[in-house]
This record gives structure tokens, sequence and C-alpha cells, in this order.
């Protein structure tokens, strides 16, 4: 029997006119929409005057609506899945129904289009070559402050979500974490009225949320420059296991610090500089 297909169809994140001419064609086509917020979804299709069956789909319902629609795609329906704004399944609901589609062999076919996270980084003036897309930061004070850390020492441009309840004090929190000179770049309210890409850098934080050089309501994506330095020895070291330490500790009680690291290379096959400076810090 004939599978449907369910469409992947994003839509503009603020400007209606970002609609491809493709979403518009394949949105008049389908049988019926699961929408994540169904009041937005009208718009678009009040808008382009189409009407169509929309079906609620949302995180709290997701998991329960699986079976149903995964039927109906078996029956050769065609779905459209949209988010509430840009792509879906970013930060959005959807990645379960995709997941069972290629289970079940069903045809999944994504129409692209908006998304916050690359296009705020297409005009964040920061590298945009290599990236990590970290989506909303953790809401528990201690576990942002910990993820941050981590995030701190990536090598890679970073994109983060953030809401206008949250921004201030996550900013406060990158700016005591991160290097003063890293660029960041905070854009708010894209492809909207109010649109601001604003570069400064980290060290400059504090001051812009003092004088209030950016207005802190409605959506925000934030970039972050990668982290330039060569990581810390101690990030390199502490990967050394204890059994290896041990044979280090003797190499080192019976050899210079020279002997014993080129001894070492040679046993676990690493550079000798590696173990060499790993003497040098056990010296210290
Ligand atoms: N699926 C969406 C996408 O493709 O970008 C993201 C959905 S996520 C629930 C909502 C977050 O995306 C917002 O809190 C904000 O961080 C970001 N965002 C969405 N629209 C935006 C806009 N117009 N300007 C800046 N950030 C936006």
């Amino acid at each position: 029997m004939k599978t449907g297909t369910l469409y992947i169809i994003a839509t503009p994140i603020g400007n209606i006119k970002d609609i491809t001419y493709r979403a518009i064609k394949i949105l008049k086509k389908i049988d019926f929409i699961l929408a994540e917020n169904c009041f937005n979804t009208l718009k678009i299709l009040k808008k382009f005057k189409i009407k169509k069956k929309m079906i609620s789909f949302h995180e709290h319902n997701e998991k329960k609506k699986l079976s149903s629609i995964i039927l109906k795609l078996k029956n050769n329906y065609k779905i459209a899945l949209i988010s509430n704004a840009g792509t879906p399944l970013i930060n959005d609901p959807g990645f379960n129904l995709v997941k069972k589609c290629h289970k079940k062999k069903i045809k999944v076919v994504p129409i692209p289009g908006a998304c916050a996270a690359i296009t705020a980084l297409c005009s964040s003036g920061i590298s945009s070559n290599k990236f990590l897309y970290v989506g909303f930061l953790p809401l528990k004070k201690k576990k942002c402050i910990k993820t941050l850390k981590k995030l701190s020492i990536q090598k890679f441009t970073l994109i983060i979500y953030e809401s206008k309840y949250r921004i201030i004090n996550n900013l406060k929190r990158i700016s005591k974490i991160f290097e003063k000179n890293r660029k960041i770049t905070i854009a708010r309210e894209l492809t909207k009225y109010w649109e601001n890409i604003y570069q400064t850098k980290v060290g400059n934080l504090i001051k812009i949320i003092k004088k209030k050089k950016i207005i802190f309501k409605g959506e925000f994506v934030i970039i972050i420059e990668k982290y330039k330095k060569k990581l810390k020895s101690f990030f390199k070291f502490k990967k050394i296991s204890k059994k290896k330490k041990i044979i280090l500790k003797i190499l080192k009680k019976k050899l210079s610090c020279s002997k014993a690291a080129y001894i070492a290379s040679k046993i676990f096959l690493k550079k000798k500089k590696f173990f060499y400076k790993y003497f040098m810090k056990l010296k210290k």
C-alpha cells in the first residue's frame, strides 16, 4: 500500500514575507497541518488564502498523538508539521514523529526556510564556519553556570537562544565566565520591526546592560566567538588514566624530565612534548 508524506515546513520568525513559495505550494496540497500554535498558523493561512484543517501538536501532546498520526501517514495522508515560528524541531516539537517516520519507512520531506539560529549567525560578524548550536541554557542557576563554563572552552562559535526573562542574568554570567576580549553579538527581534544586531566584547556587557544600550524585550539569539587559546594543560592531563600516572611517576623518579618524557612517548605513543610538559608541571 502507498504510504503518505510528512512535510517539515519552516515558517517565518517574524516577517511573514519570509515564507517560501514552496511552503505555500505544499500547504495548499496537503491533507492537514500539525500546528504547534494553531493561532499563529491560522495567520499564515489567512494571509495566503489557504483553508486547511489544523491539529494542535506541541511538546505536551506529541507522544500521545504519535500513533494516530503514523496511522494516517501509513494510509497515504500528506501531513505538514509547522512550529510556532521558524524551523520545526529546532528547539521545537517533532523529533519523535520524524524518528518514528524513519522507523516505519514513511517519507519525510523538509521544506526549508527561516531559522533564528542561522539568521543570527550569518549577520553576527562572528566566524560562521564551525559552530555549536546550544539552544536554551539550563534554567537552574547552578546547572547554567556549569554549562557556560564548559561552553567557554569550546573551539566553536556558540549559538544560544534566549528569552526576555533570562537574558540579563545570563549575559551577566557570560561576562564573568568568558574572556573579556571575546566578541559577542546579541541579535534581537530578527526580521521584525525592532530588529537589532549588536556586536560588542564580553568585557563591555555589564556597561551595556547598565546603560540600557539594548532593549531587553522580545526574542534573542546570542552568538559568542570561539575559545581561541590553546586548551589549558590541566584539561589535557586530566585525561591521563591512574595507571599511566603511576608509570609516569616512576619514570620521573628515576630520570630527568627530558629522558622520562622520551621513554613515556615511546611507551604511550604520544608526543614527547606532551609528557615533558606534564613532568614540568609535576615539578611545580
Ligand atoms: N524553531 C525556531 C527556529 O527555527 O529558530 C526556534 C524556536 S525556540 C522555541 C524560540 C527561540 O528562538 C526564542 O526564544 C529566541 O531565542 C529564538 N528566536 C525565534 N525567533 C526569533 C527572532 N525573530 N529574533 C531573535 N530570536 C528569535
